[in-house]
């Protein structure tokens, strides 16, 4: 391709929403055969909703809510906000006409402190609320600290995991008290997109650090066949080191919450939406609408201008 055609692919790109940083990116995304998408907010809306919650102990649902509410607050994960949400809807739904400020406010008053906060890479968060500590996450986080859960609890989680829904845990002062299951839809695209892929002789992988009873069910809906499931934020970037060590091309399309590393290992990085600053920088391309058509406009723009033009 001349410079030329670069610079107008280059154009054309942007004038959809989709930003490739040089010629050599541009290019490289005509050989890819692998797609690897993330789950959480990039083949889902990242929209999470609370569709259940329920206490297992002699805990008061609207405490286990604020407790959970608190732990959750300092967290920026589409998780977090949908568990803060739902619980201050709890507490506050009819109570006040919401105003962005007064929502605050009314929050800054409600919300226990959480001292020593910290995220928990791939399981979930873990602070102290009325200096008792709080674990809110996955099976793993309990485990790893020891904290176990009654079978009913289990049966409940399976059920939620079966229906594509992911289960969150929560334990309190070293007991485990109740549960959230949350549903973050498919993106309206995604199973079209999916399907485009494959009949470009791409393949589609699904990778997350959710659970694999949930990612099946989610990969099985959307139509990808090859699923990656508990996979931590530091192991994404081995997947696709793994892929590419068979020889493939790869490209990863992800929000950058958590897989900033993968964007920046694959042959072709795409970080979704406006995305977090570390994963414009990680990244390839830039699809700025978040719609994942884009995906493929991003291929087809370079199979056009490498391939046929040549
Ligand atoms: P994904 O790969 O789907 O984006 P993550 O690696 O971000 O998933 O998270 C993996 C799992 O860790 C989640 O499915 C959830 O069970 C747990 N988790 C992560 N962050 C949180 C949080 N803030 N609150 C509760 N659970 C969390
Ligand atoms: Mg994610």
């Amino acid at each position: 391709a001349t410079p030329t055609a670069v610079m107008v692919a280059t154009g054309v790109g942007a004038s959809h929403g989709v930003l490739v940083k040089g010629g050599d990116a541009l290019e490289r995304a005509e050989s890819v055969d692998h797609v690897i998408f993330d789950k959480t907010g990039t083949l889902t809306q990242g929209r999470a909703v609370v569709t259940v919650a329920k206490v297992f102990s002699g805990i008061d649902l609207g405490d286990f809510l604020t407790i959970v509410a608190s732990a959750e607050a300092s967290s920026e994960h589409p998780l977090a906000k949908a568990i803060v949400e739902y619980a201050f809807h709890y507490h506050f739904n009819g109570k006040l006409e919401s105003t962005k400020q007064r929502k605050e406010e009314i929050m800054a008053e409600w919300l226990l402190e959480a001292a020593d906060f910290s995220a928990v890479p791939g399981r979930g968060v873990r602070c102290s609320v009325n200096d008792k500590i709080v674990l809110v996450g996955n099976r793993s986080l309990l485990s790893e600290n020891r904290v176990t859960f009654p079978q009913e609890a289990e049966r409940f989680l399976v059920n939620l995991e079966e229906s594509a829904k992911t289960g969150i845990l929560v334990a309190y002062d070293g007991v485990f008290v109740g549960l959230l299951g949350i549903t973050d839809p498919l993106k309206r695209e995604a199973a079209v997109v999916v399907e485009g892929l494959k009949k470009m002789g791409i393949k589609p992988v699904m990778l997350t650090g959710d659970n694999w009873r949930t990612a099946r069910a989610v990969a099985k809906e959307v139509g990808v066949e090859d699923v990656r499931a508990e996979v931590m934020p530091a192991g994404k970037a081995d997947v696709v080191r793994s892929l590419q060590s068979g020889g493939s091309k790869v490209a990863m399309v992800g929000d950058g919450i958590n897989d900033s590393p993968a964007l920046a290992a694959a042959d072709v990085g795409m970080a979704i939406g406006a995305g977090t600053d570390i994963a414009v920088e990680a990244a390839d391309y830039v699809l700025v609408r978040s719609n994942l058509e884009d995906v493929i406009t991003a291929i087809d723009l370079s199979r056009k201008t490498f391939n046929r033009i040549r």
